[in-house]
């Protein structure tokens, strides 16, 4: 008999694909096989960054149509979310009917990321097994249930525009959260904020209707979170799982040469520089960051995506990169969770997307945050009003992160072996829960009764 065969569907984003296909991976390690359905686009970037045999044979990458055009930008978030659910879920349907053709191959259950609800809703019309994944925090997914209650107490209107800026606190030991930080509100207002709005208010209902719903986190993190998303099994930190960080999925091509340089460095000497795959930083506070890194005259290693700046090989300070030469290594895209886990590394200095945030935690690691946007601000309190393991940075008055503030920070948090010692005690907690008898491990076994049952 032929294992059970699962389809896979993640949200078009780097900080999705990967999760899901690290949980796609534990699967195929349990006995079933997945089907990964990614955007044509999608599909395009993670095959010409694959590296050989990095995904063994349980795993079938395929691909549909997200409705935009070839050449167009897929950071406009607005366009993607607007056409996304008028051309895929007719193209889902295609492509379920044509598998499930073959009774050998018949799909048991359908995974969709809770950002693609129109695939929940095809596998409820095709009577299908639905269990949605979320693959950020609980607590971001409990400011979207609240959404209903904070329009109803006047703390936003319809569209999700914020009467005032305000903090609002979910509950005792959950990060406040900025009424003007919500995703919607920072895509520049008008249609763009309304159609994401109403995305994000489809999905939400979609996830809490979803036969079950498994995220990437623990009670161990957030135990009141979770408390108001009583229908999620946590399953993570998947990181701290068995695969131990050799996720793939990269829309971008790893620079392994990075671990070389790793091994040449002392033991927790090395400030690693990372704001995941969406950030954008302006030229004049790209450079201030360069001449912070310098001026803080530590080793580091810091990822300069193509994209995070306009003509990132160009932007850099006059004669830094000379400078900075033994000091200092820039790469494209790092395999990062190889390099989280290297002992060389001191520091994550990071955007405190949830993906790197668990990460940075199973590696007992302290943080930097240099939130960008979206829920970077809730994860960046977890980081450091809750957790304890990490600083924020100040801004000036022109709103800029000063090269001064930015070596002041890293000393503070490299010189205070507290930081340290509370990420070590989580670094604990991330791999008890994931481990035969841990929390998270009984969910995920629960999770894996379920599909069977
Ligand atoms: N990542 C990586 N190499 C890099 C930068 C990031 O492998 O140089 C990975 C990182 O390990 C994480 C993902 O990309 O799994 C980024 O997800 P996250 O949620 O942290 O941020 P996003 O990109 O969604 O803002």
């Amino acid at each position: 008999m032929s294992p059970p065969h699962i389809l896979a569907i993640p949200f078009p984003a780097q900080g999705h694909v990967i999760p899901l296909l690290e949980l796609s991976l534990c699967l195929v390690n349990h006995g079933f096989r997945v089907t990964f359905v990614n955007t044509d686009h999608t599909h395009k970037r993670v095959i010409n960054a694959l590296q050989e045999n990095s995904l063994g044979d349980g795993i079938h990458l395929v691909s549909v149509p997200d409705g935009m055009e070839p050449d167009d930008d897929r950071n406009d978030l607005e366009r993607l979310c607007a056409v996304m659910p008028q051309v895929m879920p007719g193209k889902l349907e295609e492509l379920i009917e044509d598998i499930n053709r073959i009774e050998e191959e018949k799909l048991v259950c359908v995974i969709a990321d809770g950002s693609t609800g129109f695939a929940l809703e095809v596998a409820e019309k095709m009577k299908i097994k639905k269990a949605a994944f979320w693959p950020a925090s609980a607590a971001t997914l409990a400011s979207f249930y609240s959404i209903p209650k904070l329009i109803e107490d006047g703390i936003m209107d319809t569209d999700g525009t914020p009467v005032k800026k305000q903090m609002i606190q979910l509950a005792h030991n959950i990060p406040e959260i900025d009424s003007t930080n919500f995703i919607w509100y920072n895509v520049g207002g008008g249609l763009a904020q309304k159609t994401l709005f109403d995305f994000i208010c489809k999905n939400t209902e979609a996830v809490k209707v979803a036969d079950t719903l498994i995220g990437n986190s623990t009670y161990d993190f957030e135990p009141e979170a979770l408390s108001l998303v009583p229908n999620m099994l946590p399953i993570g930190p998947l990181l701290a799982s068995s695969r131990q960080g050799n996720s793939t999925g990269y829309f971008w091509q790893e620079d392994l040469a990075c671990l070389n340089w790793l091994d040449q460095q002392q033991p927790s000497s090395v400030i690693y520089v990372a704001f995941g795959s969406f950030t954008v930083l302006d030229k004049i506070q790209f450079q201030e960051l360069a001449l912070g890194l310098e001026l803080a005259n530590k080793p580091f290693l810091w990822v300069v995506r193509p994209d995070i700046t306009d003509d990132a090989n160009e932007a850099f300070p006059e004669g830094f990169q000379e400078r900075v030469a033994n000091q200092g290594k820039m790469v494209g895209w790092a395999p990062q969770q190889k390099v989280l886990s290297h002992p060389s590394i001191a520091c994550f200095f990071s955007h405190c997307g949830w993906n790197s945030t668990m990460e940075g935690l199973s590696n007992g690691l302290p943080f930097l945050c240099w939130p960008y946007f979206a829920d970077q601000f809730i994860n960046e309190s977890y980081i450091c009003d809750i957790w304890k393991v990490g600083l924020r940075f100040k801004r000036d008055e022109s709103g800029i992160i000063t090269r001064e503030e930015i070596k002041s920070k890293i000393d503070q948090v490299v010189g205070d072996e507290k930081f340290k010692a509370r990420a070590l005690a989580l670094k604990e907690t991330a791999i008890e829960t994931v481990k035969e008898g841990g929390q998270s491990n009984k969910c995920f076994n629960n999770f894996i009764e379920w599909i069977k049952a």
